[in-house]
Formats: C-alpha cells, sequence, structure tokens
C-alpha cells in the first residue's frame, strides 16, 4: 500500500502520542499495524483500537503479588528461555487474570515477538498448530505451554472494504498479521484478559485498564461490545463464563447488547459451540452459568428445545426447572469432590425437560415411561440438539443407553430388573434416577429400592470377597495316544 505517508494514516505509535480530544476530532482514524511475513500495512479503525491511547501502565514486582513460586515450572522454562535467546515474553490471559486473584489458573500461555518458526527452533518438544495463524505448542509431558507471536488487530471490523475478510470458525477475521505488544493487547476480549506478566522484570504490563477492572470484579469488553461481539459470538459466551467462575458483574454496556445479539451463535459451528459448553458446565461453576446463561437469553441458542420446555406452561415445568438445578448442582460438587464428569450425563440431563415434552408428558403423568415412546423422542431431541451443538458418538451412545435405562429403572420386579446392576451403565442410570427422584418426577420409593438392592449386592460382593475363593486344582491331561506309536 502506498499511503504510508499521507497524514491521515497514523502509525499507532504516532496516534499514541496524540491526546484523547484530538484523536475523537478525527472521524475515521486509521491505525496500521505492519506484518513481518506480509510487509502489507493494515488498516484498522479508531473504533477498534480505543485503548491504544492510554500509555501502558507498569506495575513493578513489588506492587503486586504474582511470585513466580506460583507459575509452572514448564512456563518459566519457556519464558527465560525466549528472553535469553533475545526475544520478548509474558505470561498473558487467564494465567495472570487468575494468579493476581490467588487462583489456580487452567493452564499457561505465553505471547512473544518470536515467530513460530523461531520459537520452534528454541524447543526440541515443540509443535506448530493452527492453519491461518500458527501457534507453537511447548510439550512436557502432559502440559502444554501455548506460545503465541503477537498478533496486530487480527479481527477488525467490517467497515472498511481494503481488508480480507474471511470467517473461520464462525470469527471474523481480517489478515491475519504479527504485531506489537500493544496490538496484541488490544485483539483481546476482556480488560482483565489483556494483562502482560513481563519475564524480563517480573512487572505486570496493563495496555488496556485491566487492573482497575480486576480489582473491582468488573468484565469489560475492549473496544465496541457490538462490534466485538460481531466478529465473534462466542465472546458472549465467555462474559458469562467468566463471570460466573471469577464472581465478576459484567460491566452494563459489555451486557446490554448481550440478548439482542444472542442469536448470532446460531452461525458458531457446532463443534466449537460443544468445546464451550464444556468449559460452561464442566469448570466447576455451572449453576451460576446456567443462571446467566438464561438471564441473558443464551441457553436457547445452545440447547432451544431444553429452553422452550423451561418457557412452557407446561404443570411439569417446575420439576423439569428443579430437576435441571439439581443435575448441574450434582456436577459441580462431583467437579468440588474431584470426582469424575461425562458430556454424556450432562447432556442427558440438560435435554430431559426437552425428552420428556417431546413425549407429551407436560401435565403430571403418572404411568411410568414407554421404552418405544422414550427411545423415539431420545432420537429427536438428540438429532435436534445436534444441529446447534456437536456431541461426539463417545457421549452420544452411553448418554442414549444411560436414558434407555429409566424405564426398566421404573419397574423394579422380577428377574430381569435384578441383572440391570451389573449393567454397564446401571451407576449412571441410577444416579439420574436419584435426581429426578429429588426433582420430585419419579416417587422417591423408587430409587430407595435401587439403594437398598445395590448395598445388599454390595453386601454380597463383599462377603465373596472375604472367603478364601476354592482352590481349583488343574486337571492334568492325560497325555493324547500318539497316533504313530
Ligand atoms: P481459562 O483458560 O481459564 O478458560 P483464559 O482467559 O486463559 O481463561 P483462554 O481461552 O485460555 O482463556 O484464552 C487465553 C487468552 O486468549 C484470553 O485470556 C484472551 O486474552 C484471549 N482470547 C481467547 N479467546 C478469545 C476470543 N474469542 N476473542 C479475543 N480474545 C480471546
Ligand atoms: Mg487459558
Amino acid at each position: 500500500m502506498t499511503s504510508q505517508g499521507s497524514d491521515r494514516w497514523l502509525s499507532a505509535r504516532a496516534l499514541k502520542t496524540l491526546t484523547d480530544p484530538v484523536c475523537r476530532a478525527l472521524k475515521r482514524v486509521v491505525l496500521y499495524g505492519q506484518s513481518k511475513t506480509s510487509q502489507a500495512w493494515i488498516p484498522v479503525t479508531q473504533e477498534q483500537f480505543p485503548s491504544a491511547l492510554p500509555q501502558a501502565r507498569v506495575i513493578p514486582r513489588s506492587e503486586h503479588p504474582i511470585s513466580r513460586a506460583s507459575i509452572s515450572d514448564n512456563a518459566l522454562k519457556v519464558l527465560y528461555r525466549l528472553k535469553n535467546a533475545g526475544y520478548e515474553a509474558y505470561l498473558v490471559g487467564g494465567g495472570v487474570r487468575d494468579l493476581y486473584l490467588g487462583r489456580e489458573p487452567k493452564d499457561f500461555d505465553i505471547a512473544t515477538n518470536a515467530h513460530p518458526d523461531d520459537v520452534r527452533e528454541l524447543f526440541r518438544n515443540c509443535r506448530l498448530i493452527g492453519r491461518r495463524f500458527r501457534l507453537a505448542h511447548v510439550h512436557f509431558g502432559r502440559e502444554i505451554i501455548e506460545v503465541a507471536t503477537f498478533r496486530a488487530l487480527h479481527d477488525a471490523t467490517s467497515d472498511d472494504e481494503s481488508g480480507d475478510v474471511k470467517i473461520e470458525d464462525g470469527r471474523v477475521l481480517r489478515d491475519n498479521v504479527y504485531g506489537t505488544v500493544e496490538e496484541d493487547a488490544m485483539r483481546r476480549d476482556f480488560t482483565i484478559n489483556s494483562l502482560y506478566y513481563n519475564i524480563a522484570d517480573y512487572s505486570i504490563v496493563d495496555f488496556a485498564d485491566g487492573m482497575p477492572d480486576l480489582e473491582s470484579g468488573v468484565l469489560r469488553l475492549i473496544g465496541d461490545p457490538e462490534a466485538r461481539y460481531r466478529e465473534d459470538a462466542v465472546r458472549m459466551l465467555r462474559a458469562v463464563r467468566f463471570a460466573a467462575k471469577l464472581g465478576f458483574r459484567i460491566d452494563e454496556a459489555t451486557a446490554a447488547p448481550i440478548p439482542g445479539m444472542a442469536e448470532m451463535l446460531e452461525h458458531i459451528p457446532q463443534a466449537r459451540l460443544f468445546e464451550e459448553v464444556l468449559k460452561l458446565f464442566m469448570a466447576g461453576h455451572g449453576v451460576a452459568t446456567y443462571q446467566l446463561l438464561r438471564r441473558y437469553g443464551l441457553l436457547g441458542y445452545l440447547f432451544p428445545q431444553t429452553e422452550a420446555a423451561l418457557e412452557s406452561d407446561a404443570s411439569m415445568m417446575p420439576i423439569w426447572e428443579r430437576f435441571v438445578m439439581r443435575s448441574i448442582e450434582n456436577t459441580d460438587q462431583r467437579i468440588a469432590d474431584d470426582k469424575p464428569v461425562t458430556p454424556a450425563f450432562l447432556f442427558a440431563a440438560l435435554l430431559w425437560p426437552a425428552i420428556m415434552q417431546r413425549m407429551d408428558r407436560g401435565d403430571d403423568v403418572t404411568e411410568p415411561l414407554a421404552p418405544d415412546l422414550l427411545q423415539d423422542a431420545v432420537g429427536d431431541v438428540l438429532a435436534e440438539q445436534l444441529q446447534r451443538v456437536s456431541l461426539p458418538k463417545r457421549f452420544s451412545i452411553p448418554m442414549r443407553e444411560m436414558l434407555l435405562l429409566q424405564p426398566r429403572l421404573e419397574r423394579p420386579k422380577g428377574k430381569r430388573a435384578m441383572r440391570l446392576l451389573s449393567h454397564p451403565r446401571f451407576r449412571a442410570a441410577y444416579d439420574f434416577l436419584l435426581l429426578r427422584a429429588e426433582a420430585g418426577e419419579v416417587d422417591a420409593a423408587l430409587a430407595q429400592i435401587w439403594t437398598d438392592r445395590q448395598a445388599s449386592a454390595g453386601a454380597a460382593v463383599a462377603d465373596n470377597k472375604l472367603e478364601t475363593p476354592p482352590v481349583r486344582r488343574r486337571r492334568r491331561r492325560r497325555p493324547r495316544p500318539s497316533p504313530n506309536p
């Protein structure tokens, strides 16, 4: 491009030297990030780059609580090796945010000015991933440290036609270019996710006014909220997820557009939404997350049939509602107790009201579930659900089996019923039945029968174990008579 010399086109650094009112006066101030790879100047609007104006605030080590002792050794190894090779290297994202709040981060992400190929040269145990934007994964046994090269405004708004707009994974992407650390900070989602811990002097660098928000518990998008949701609708889910996990308040300007823009989730690929659903419900804060998803009208775009059942005037609706709530509480509790949880159970619970509605059981039905009708309803509801959020077969198959055991659990008499105890899905189906009983959908006495039955079967097994197993003597085979004596 040729306009570098023009006074309408300012570099990011030049713009930073201007004062706020001057910038506001420029109707379409355009910033550039220079790509190391393409050497192209990428125009972006000021709207996209609002916080480039304040200078970065540096919080020295003596004024913040993040100690190296709480950073994973492997992340430190990567940071130091990058630094010693002459690169800038920062810990970013959830790592800094959670450590500052005294929480244990889920993972440690690193941002650097080293290019992916440079990173690979430094680490033997490194793999490059991603097609459009390459990231380096440095492997240390089971721990993976993700190293991303600073990106310029990777997802710009659509009011400038000069960029090459592409849609990938539901995100609007303009030319992917490497950038400076300041630019990298501006393309991140929330201010509290845009803090950089600098390994060179252990300071925290705050380019987006994240520190005051972190201190006061506010979740605020960087830039214009509507534009940022338009670029990537998943940010609405991320807002709810972080608010629930951290107990933060979503800033009004960040929250206001969500109900009106929630339908943009329809364009997000099902596989990406599956990953997001797991992060929403399987991180130990499911109840708060669920309440926020409903409050902001987001649940209906993840589980439309469930939302419809819960919004219906069925007389069973309060029971379904209680059931979903108890199931999510139960999952949170299991996570708190370090017990395993599976998406099969989660999806079964979230879809149950929809399945019941599909079977016309909205009005106090007392007959036990009819197995063939249940089978059809599970099939139909699942097929429709998969249009929105994918669920890999390794989860949908056990989910189905567990649900189809419900009618059998409702008929606890007879020999066949006894055999259920050894069914591979019995335990999950029984847990599901307990929740149905707690919600008031089935009789508590029914759940009790199965509780007692397991106790006595368990006692029998225990008794068996106490006995010394009879020693079975191996019979010695007589040598066969040889065919050729
Ligand atoms: P956690 O790992 O606890 O879920 P996190 O903030 O680290 O939280 P990640 O998904 O690991 O979230 O992403 C790391 C960082 O990448 C984020 O903190 C944010 O700065 C940036 N990021 C991730 N997803 C987006 C997105 N959709 N839009 C903009 N920035 C994003
Ligand atoms: Mg993270």
